[in-house]
């Protein structure tokens, strides 16, 4: 029986569903604090669910590329600076923040020989780094810390179960509103008519949310580095100039890139810098609500970007279509 033949037939079943899903998300004892940043936010995914999603994908993403052995010095380098942001994160407890999906995270941190300057994470704590990125920070350390700390930022802040959440609320309920509308007598919903409501959710919710997570996984970043001992955070100012600069390489299609921000799942690089600065000029430590309001402000409004200041150029540039890919799986 199709969905929509279903909907004629039980939208009551329909409407209970939404409004259950409604009732969940709204509970205040369902919303958990972002660890470090404070923002609350609904999570419904299981932190065991979490977990397999991020070990499926990890085992089909070292089936697919090939990984630097862990002999190899960078893969070590990333092993050691990983474990010591580890050991910060669960030292600091999350400054007050919800934790328990760390607990039986099972950490590994892996160099995938590749050479696009790019790194990412998944849930449960698997975060892999591009041969390309540290390469390009060779004799940085705190710059490379400050990478391989905002992808642990991804999964301390459980930014792909939020999404995933996100994703599943948003189907749930444009579902129960087509039944409501058919059981309401009006027209079948046209395939072009689905279609564009998923663009407006694309653009409306979920674009501006991945731009938040970003910001919100360097905010990360930068307290743990500093947790660590690996630096101030202000080492990840070189790293925005670095991708400053891959996306003015990128030619035309970075351009657009840049200026069309808010179109991409990633702000631009100098408005993470920009938001970086502001959060470095707070002070940092406990000062993270501030500081994460002026991220979220960082978006845009009264914090206009700020272009950072010329950085040498990068070793190479990434295709449009290899950015699309690495932001599909969450990257840097
Ligand atoms: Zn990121």
């Amino acid at each position: 029986m199709g969905v929509l033949r279903l909907a004629r037939r039980v939208p009551k079943a329909w409407v209970a569903a939404g409004l259950f899903l409604a009732w969940r998300l709204l509970r205040r004892d369902r919303r958990q604090r972002v660890p470090f940043t404070g923002r609350k936010h609904v999570v419904l995914v299981p932190e065991a669910v979490e977990r397999a999603l991020g070990e499926t994908t990890f085992a089909r993403l070292l089936a697919s590329k090939r990984r630097v052995p862990e002999s190899d010095p960078r893969a070590r380098r990333v092993a050691a600076l990983g474990a010591a942001i580890v050991r910060a994160a669960a030292a600091g407890d999350g400054a007050g923040g919800y934790v328990d999906h760390l607990r039986d995270a099972a950490w590994r941190f892996v160099v995938l020989d590749d050479p696009a300057v790019n790194a990412c994470a998944l849930p449960g704590g698997k975060v892999c780094v591009n041969a390309g990125l540290i390469d390009r920070f060779a004799g940085d350390d705190a710059a490379l810390a400050f990478v391989v700390a905002h992808e642990v930022g991804h999964v301390v802040a459980r930014h792909s179960a939020e999404q995933l959440t996100m994703q599943a609320a948003t189907q749930l309920v444009a579902t129960v509103a087509q039944g409501v509308a058919l059981a309401a007598g009006g027209p079948a919903p046209t395939k072009q008519g689905a279609q564009g409501v998923e663009t407006l959710l694309e653009m409306g919710l979920f674009r501006p949310r991945s731009r938040e997570q970003e910001y919100e996984a360097d905010a990360i970043g930068v307290e743990l580095v500093r947790a660590a001992g690996l630096g101030d955070g202000s080492a990840s100012i070189a790293v925005f100039q670095c991708f400053d600069a891959l996306a003015d390489a990128a030619g035309a299609a970075g351009a657009m890139t840049k200026q069309l921000s808010f179109l991409s799942t990633h702000p631009s690089p100098a408005e993470r810098a920009h938001a970086v600065r502001e959060r470095l000029s707070l002070g940092g430590g406990r000062a993270v609500a501030a500081a994460a309001g002026a991220l979220r402000g960082g978006r845009g409004g009264a914090h206009a970007p700020q272009r950072a200041p010329a950085a040498a150029p990068p070793p190479q540039a990434r295709s449009k279509a290899e950015q699309m890919k690495v932001e599909a799986m969450g990257g840097y």
